[in-house]
């Protein structure tokens, strides 16, 4: 019986590390983590606002960098999440996101699948009867990966380096499994890079499950670094599912 996912799991893997110059200090003020210090730093250096004459804490002046749509001064700062429990249909929007993004993404052709898992579609949860006919078609799916497997090491059994053979029988055989595969891929990108992919990934004219993986992220990097993302505001949308609305649009 395979895995069902019906959430996604996110992790933080990295987040900047500041290391402030002694002979151009700034005037800090307020709650702030690395990222924004470091945004902070590279907005008043073209300024060489130092001083912080207008008495600004951190996330106030992050505030305004956002309503003034200076973007760039949020690109110096990158984080990096392990995504995991979303599926390849997921990914594949996903990846669509280029400025500013980095991936590194499960290999079906190098990795194998006969034990993966699948991430139920958020519009069958809570339908026992959509629910157990998309188990039996994810069941069923799983079996003839497994079969084809087998039987094409055999069809290429003269192929004499075993990993090549492994992959050249994995690839083939990957393309009887469903969108729903769940899989797994690291994402880097900058806090303009996220919240633009947010913005259209959270909202209500997106993909029930990218959204639900979109506002999960959002959430937590509201925690990581607030002055970048704090003018987001999730609510529940007409189609009873959480969304998320930017307070600053940048086009
Ligand atoms: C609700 C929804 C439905 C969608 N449906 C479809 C669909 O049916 N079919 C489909 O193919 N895609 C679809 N997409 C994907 C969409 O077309 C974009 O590929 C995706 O949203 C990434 O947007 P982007 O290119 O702005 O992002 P990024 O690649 O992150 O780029 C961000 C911004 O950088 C600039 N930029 C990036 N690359 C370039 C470039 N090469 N040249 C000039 N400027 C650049 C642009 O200003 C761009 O907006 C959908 C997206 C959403 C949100």
């Amino acid at each position: 019986m395979p895995h069902f996912y019906k959430a996604p799991v996110i992790s933080i893997l990295a987040r900047p590390a500041f290391a402030e110059p002694a002979h151009l200090p700034v005037h800090w003020l307020g709650e702030s983590t690395d990222g924004e210090r470091l945004a902070e730093f590279a907005g008043r250096l073209c300024y060489m606002s130092q001083k912080n004459p207008a008495n600004r804490g951190t996330r106030e002046y992050l505030e305004n960098i956002k309503k003034q749509g200076h973007g760039s001064v949020l690109e110096h700062a990158n984080y990096s999440l392990l995504i995991e429990g979303v599926s390849r249909s997921l990914t594949h929007e996903l990846v669509r996101h280029r400025a500013g993004f980095a991936y590194s993404q499960l290999s079906q052709r190098y990795v194998d699948e006969s034990q993966a898992a699948f991430v139920v579609p958020p519009a069958i949860l809570g339908d026992d009867a959509l629910l157990a006919q998309w188990t039996a078609q994810m069941e069923t799916a799983q079996a003839t990966y497994i079969a084809l497997v087998e039987k094409l090491m055999e069809r290429y059994g003269w192929v004499a380096d075993k990993v090549h053979r492994r992959k050249m029988a994995r690839e083939a055989a990957r393309g009887v499994l469903p969108n729903s595969t769940e899989t797994k891929i690291v994402v880097t990108a900058n806090a303009r890079a996220w919240r633009t992919m947010l913005e259209l990934r959270s909202s209500e004219g997106a993909e029930f499950e990218i959204r639900r993986m979109a506002v999960a992220t959002l959430r937590l990097l509201q925690t990581e670094a607030p002055g970048f993302f704090s003018d987001f505001e999730t609510y529940v949308a007409e189609d009873r599912a959480e969304a998320a609305r930017i307070g600053y649009h940048k086009v």
